[in-house]
């Protein structure tokens, strides 16, 4: 028999106590859950909210995951790339809303090559004294580096599924073993990495999401992701239910009690099924909010899902609305890069308006 008030005080998780944590329905017991991962945010990560501005450049992608409205098959998207010139002027933009991360993100899109998002790295850093998170799945092992010499901070790599006969499925041309080669690669390269899972994936059982946080654990990332799924139109998975809010939010919980130094986001898809989600996150062991900064006409055309929340013109009223949700909840926005909390010292910043 578990015993819930022993387990939330261990400081090491058998994947059995995970799976009970996981499993929890009784609401005293999931507040429990909750408030115990609150507790350990504070102490791992303290008041700060960090936020993370995307652009999301091109919606264009050569993979043809099942569960995502950029497939490569789904005809039905309107397509679209930003040039070179666009890109790096919505990250001064960001910038300058004091926001201290750009997350430069796209589908697998060869259209770019690696001299064209080095340039983009590079002048996007001489502009604006930032972060830069990529995510732009799969690629060369020579660009990674040459990236990281432009400039690049982080890459965001999601596994998915820490199972490997549902990721076969799931993604047909790709192996996880691969996946998890590159991220391991951009680790020995200086990379921070980002990695995590989506809750509810067709198949998937609280086996696979235990196995998923304890793989984020091996991988020793500094920034985990567990969003729950949205069925896309036009895509294979069109007609399957979307992932359960309450176990996305215990998921959270759960993988900060087993990560505790990582930051882990209360995602806009979570926001998007819920529309406290981005709070309820937040209560539950989250410390990040990645808006989505994308200029238009380009950022509802970027459909992983389908009606997505905050598609708001302004990001300045983006920024601000972010300021009050957070302030409701008694934390603030933080005002540094929100670099990996594994590393000692955070890189000074110089705070820099730019033109
Ligand atoms: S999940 Fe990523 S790689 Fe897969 S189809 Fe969507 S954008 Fe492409």
């Amino acid at each position: 028999m578990m015993n819930l008030d022993k387990i939330l005080y261990k400081d090491e998780l058998t994947k059995e106590e995970i799976i009970f944590l996981l499993s929890l329905e009784d609401s005293a017991d999931q507040q429990k859950l909750f408030n115990r991962a609150d507790q350990i945010r504070t102490t791992y990560c303290g008041n700060e909210v960090h936020l993370r501005g995307i652009i999301e450049f091109s919606n264009n992608c050569e993979q043809n995951c099942l569960y995502c409205g950029l497939r490569e098959d789904n005809l039905s998207l309107q397509r679209y790339r930003m040039m070179p010139e666009e890109i790096i002027e919505a990250a001064k933009v960001i910038s300058n809303l004091g926001i201290f991360t750009i997350v430069l993100q796209s589908g697998e899109d060869f259209f770019y090559d690696t001299h064209e998002i080095s340039y983009i790295i590079y002048q996007i850093k001489q502009h604006a004294d930032v972060a830069i998170t990529l995510c732009l799945g799969e690629r060369g092992f020579d660009e990674y580096r040459e990236w990281k010499i432009a400039g690049a901070d982080r890459y965001l790599l999601k596994h998915e599924t820490a199972n490997p006969k549902s990721y076969q499925v799931y993604h047909k041309k790709q192996r996880l073993i691969e996946r998890l080669n590159h991220l391991r690669y951009l680790k020995t390269l200086g990379y921070q990495i980002g990695s995590g899972n989506m809750i509810g994936l067709p198949m998937q059982t609280v086996d696979d999401i235990a196995d998923d946080i304890l793989l984020c654990k091996d991988l020793d990332l500094d920034m985990a992701a567990f969003g729950p799924f949205i069925p896309s139109p036009h895509t294979p998975y069109q007609n399957k239910n979307a992932g359960d809010v309450d176990l996305t939010l215990r998921t959270i919980a759960v993988a900060r009690l087993v990560l505790k130094n990582v930051h882990i986001p209360a995602t806009t898809a979570l926001a998007t099924l819920d529309e406290d989600g981005r709070a309820k996150g937040l209560n539950v062991g989250a410390n990040v909010v990645m808006p989505d900064l994308t200029p238009n006409p380009y950022r509802q055309l970027y459909q992983i899902y389908p009606d997505r929340k905050c598609i708001n013109d302004n990001p300045l009223h983006c920024k601000a609305c972010l300021q009050l949700q957070i302030e409701s909840l008694g934390r603030k926005i933080a005002d540094g890069r929100g670099d990996s909390l594994k590393l000692n010292d955070e890189p000074s910043r110089s705070l820099s308006k730019i033109n």
